[in-house]
């Protein structure tokens, strides 16, 4: 996912469209998991603002995540939406990168923007960090995915396992025990 930016280096408020299809066999999984399962689309246009290049547009695709309750894969559309600066890498220390933000009056003054060497924007971490802010944290097949059966495993989706399921708080389940009647004891002394 490289962009050439040659053609507006040069030209300050220049813009310049990009579109990707990177098959899914050369996208690497999100987060060492989620799988692409179709081609990543990738699109949007590239701005030369004067101080940096700012990249706005979309990337999408289908992933294969697994769902939080009953394990089962399921096949997630995620959609992200793009917006990253980067900066063309200089000779300069950190130090005085920092002092120039401050004469260019970087308003928060944290430098957010990536780095760019040549002509070339590498597309491809902001686009994979973008796309993982919108996997779930607990992703599920179906909003009443019924999951696992807690004592045998099974998954409740395809019909009740016979277990017997209610539970019972372990405290309840101590006060419960002692409030049964006590067999009297017939035991002579
Ligand atoms: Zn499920
Ligand atoms: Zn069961």
């Amino acid at each position: 996912m490289q962009l050439s930016i040659a053609s507006i280096r040069e030209r300050r408020g220049a813009s310049l469209p990009f579109d990707f299809i990177v098959p899914p066999d050369q996208w690497a999984p999100l987060g060492g998991e989620a799988a692409a399962l179709a081609p990543v689309h990738v699109h949007g246009h590239v701005t030369n603002t004067g101080e940096s290049m700012l990249v706005q547009g979309e990337a999408s695709g289908e992933f294969g995540l697994v769902c939080a309750r009953c394990l089962q894969p399921i096949r997630a559309s995620l959609r992200a939406p793009l917006e990253e600066r980067f900066r063309r890498q200089t000779g300069r220390s950190p130090q005085r990168e920092r002092e120039w933000d401050e004469t260019l009056g970087d308003s928060d003054g944290e430098d957010d923007a990536r780095s760019y060497h040549g002509d070339w924007l590498n597309l491809e971490d902001a686009v994979r960090e973008a796309l993982l802010l919108q996997v779930p944290m607990k992703p599920v097949c179906r909003p009443d995915c019924r999951g696992l059966c807690p004592q045998c495993g099974a998954n409740l989706n395809q019909g009740d396992c016979g277990c017997e399921t209610e539970t019972v708080d372990p405290r309840l389940a101590a006060l419960r025990e002692w409030a049964k009647p006590r067999p009297k004891s017939n035991e002579p002394r």
